[in-house]
């Protein structure tokens, strides 16, 4: 069984590859979005049902105007450089999740966001909120859940695309989706890797740039959910499922000043 897999990913590496935008990193993608993004909506529909989104707060109205400048910050840098097309099938939407004990923030693929209320204190203002939603939208550009889809796919030898796969599987394609997005149980397959993460740091930083955004808040953010994990009672999800703390903040400071070329100071 493992060397089956190991010659399918093989094959299907030499064959089956993107390119990460900003970064140039080539990454495994066996499943065009035009498969993956229908499914992604369905389940972002079955996640955010009413009851648990909050409409009418002042939270809520700052995750929605976050979402929509850093988006069209990630829109024109797409444009600019010739590679809109990449965008297309995207659907952005960002949502306030009640779970006040729920620290976390996560995308699914094709730009489907969603903040817990758990992770607002720590994030503290608009601000605090550009760093995170930089962050999942640059999870969404670089297409991480894609990748990390392909990958759980082949790892499970469903490798006949999305159709075949919920058609031999359901509730594990569902399942792994979810995973390559950081919701829902980690089995540990799929945990945030440490170069997913520190690709979606670096673009996010200039995203927010372009935003309007002063990069250097992102260090003073991941600072205070430091904080938070030493007096918090649980650790925090947004740090067990995303690599930790103070080499992530030394790396952050390293890609600022390209992240400033992006930045003007609106003031
Ligand atoms: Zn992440």
């Amino acid at each position: 069984m493992k060397k089956r897999i190991i010659f399918l990913l093989s094959i299907i590496l030499l064959v089956q590859c993107t390119k990460v935008p900003l970064t140039g990193r080539k990454q495994l993608s066996i499943i065009p979005n035009s498969e993956l993004l229908p499914m992604s909506f369905t389940q972002y529909n079955e996640i955010t049902k009413e009851g648990d989104v909050i409409h009418n707060s002042e939270w809520a109205g700052m995750v929605k105007n976050v979402g929509n400048r850093i988006k069209i910050a990630a829109e024109t840098y797409m444009k600019q450089n010739g590679i809109s097309d990449q965008l297309t099938g995207y659907n952005w939407e960002f949502k306030l999740l009640k779970g006040d004990s729920v620290v976390n923030a996560w995308c699914l693929p094709g730009g489907k966001v969603a903040f817990y209320t758990g992770i607002m204190p720590i994030c503290k203002d608009e601000k605090g909120v550009a760093v995170v939603m930089g962050h999942e939208v640059a999870h969404a550009i670089a297409n991480h859940g894609r990748e990390r889809m392909s990958q759980g796919l082949v790892a499970n030898g469903l490798v006949g695309g999305v159709a075949a796969a919920l058609g031999e599987n359901r509730s594990l394609t569902e399942e792994i989706l979810l995973q390559s997005a950081g919701i829902g149980s980690q089995l540990g397959m799929l945990s945030y890797s440490r170069l997913h993460e520190s690709e979606a740091d670096k673009i996010g930083l200039i995203f927010m740039a372009i935003a309007g955004y002063n990069p250097n808040e992102a260090p003073a953010f991941w600072k205070r959910m430091a904080e938070n994990k030493k007096t918090g009672t649980e650790i925090p999800e947004f740090l067990s499922t995303h690599p930790s703390t103070s080499e992530r903040i030394k790396d952050l400071e390293k890609a600022i000043p390209e992240a400033m070329k992006y930045y003007k100071d609106e003031k």
